[in-house]
């Protein structure tokens, strides 16, 4: 339990239910802000211990990122110990478990899909809690909306960089051409971007040389490829000492989530001089497209805030040049800031 003394969440439980063989973790690392907000996850961990560090290492991101975005939301996250069952009535149950499991925590956490959830889940979770959102009927897919949102902040950081927001003729290498890459190479493509493109799926980078007109790169280039911007938009922890050495990029901004594979990594491109993004700043627009479910907000509040990022990108930098830190750290800071304010205090 070393973990949790460590932790600086407000509320930790595990959840049983041995009929369900159901074991989960809720982690409400702050409502400050609001009802926590984060995914469910569900995870084939080798113990307690470990899905334990994960949903406190998570919903702690997720209070950075819900605070940096201006949502009214703390940040949670659930986790769910797999292996998920494959037959659909035992994962049923596993799923209207897990929703009592919400219900318990009386509202201060609302979840969503995660990795290993999907939106069906979240309909069988609902049976049990109204503390759900993502469900069928609602705003949908966030994939398009974290792809605006990467976008919105691509636009500032090559306002910053070189003075212009026009992606116009950059050259952008995409890796990963998922839900979000795809979107984000079609939205780089209507205004004039160059693509190079990797994905370890053959059919998508084919996609995307023959629709839009895509270079393909082989995936243990893409990084260091020829070009103005890197989005990575694949796996995390793809930012390290051998990857940063070798960007030619001048920016990286992208929608995978814990990009830099040790906070070293966020000193690294300060170093060097590349414009980071950070992540959670960058790939926000799914959790603020959650706010139509969750908060009531219009469609309109709801992409304005969509194109706030640009703000909020402006104000990472900001601070990273007043104090002469890395943007990762500057991003950091600034959330701690939100997350500390009274209500009557915060600004966004
Ligand atoms: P996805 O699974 O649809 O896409 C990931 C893509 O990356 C796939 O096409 C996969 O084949 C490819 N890929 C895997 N390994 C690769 C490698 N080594 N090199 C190149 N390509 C590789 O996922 P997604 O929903 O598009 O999300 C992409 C990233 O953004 C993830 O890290 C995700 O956590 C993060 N993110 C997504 C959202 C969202 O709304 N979907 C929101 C916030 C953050």
């Amino acid at each position: 339990m070393t973990r949790l003394a460590a932790a600086d969440h407000e509320q930790v439980t595990l959840h049983r239910d041995p009929c369900a063989g159901y074991t989960g973790i809720i982690a409400l690392h702050s409502t400050v802000r609001g009802p926590a907000v984060g995914g469910t996850r569900l995870w084939s961990y080798p113990d307690v211990e470990a899905a334990a560090a994960d949903a406190l290492r998570l919903s702690r991101g997720m209070s950075y990122k819900n605070a940096l975005a201006g949502l009214p939301f703390g940040g949670g996250k659930a986790v769910i110990l797999g292996p998920a069952p494959t037959e659909p009535a035992a994962r049923r149950a596993l799923m209207r478990a897990h929703g009592r499991a919400i219900e318990s925590v009386g509202g201060r956490f609302v979840t969503g899909e995660d990795v290993g959830t999907t939106v069906a889940d979240m309909e069988m979770i609902a049976d049990e809690t109204a503390h759900v959102a993502g469900r069928e009927g609602g705003v949908g897919d966030p994939s398009p909306f974290t792809a605006r949102g990467v976008l919105v902040a691509m636009e500032a950081a090559a306002s910053l960089r070189w003075g212009r927001a026009d992606l116009a003729g950059r050259r952008v290498a995409i890796q990963g051409l998922g839900q979000v890459g795809m979107r984000l190479a079609e939205m780089l493509r209507a205004r004039g971007a160059e693509l190079i493109v990797a994905d370890v799926r053959a059919a998508r980078v084919a996609e995307a040389v023959a629709d839009l007109g895509a270079t393909p790169a082989p995936v243990d280039e893409i990084l260091a490829a020829d070009c103005d911007i890197v989005a990575p938009c694949a796996l995390g922890a793809v930012l390290n000492e051998a990857s940063v050495s070798q960007l030619r990029a001048g920016v990286v901004c992208g929608a995978a989530n814990n990009q830099l594979a040790a906070p070293d990594a966020d000193d690294l491109l300060h170093t060097r001089g590349v414009l980071y993004v950070p992540d959670y700043v960058a790939n926000a627009g799914g959790v603020i497209s959650g706010s139509v479910d969750i908060a009531g907000w219009s469609r309109a509040r709801m992409e304005a805030a969509l194109d706030a990022i640009d703000e909020t990108v402006r104000a990472v930098f900001d601070r990273a040049a007043e104090d002469e830190i890395p943007s990762g750290r500057a991003a950091d800071l600034l959330a701690e800031q939100r997350l500390a304010a009274r209500p009557d205090q915060r600004t966004g």
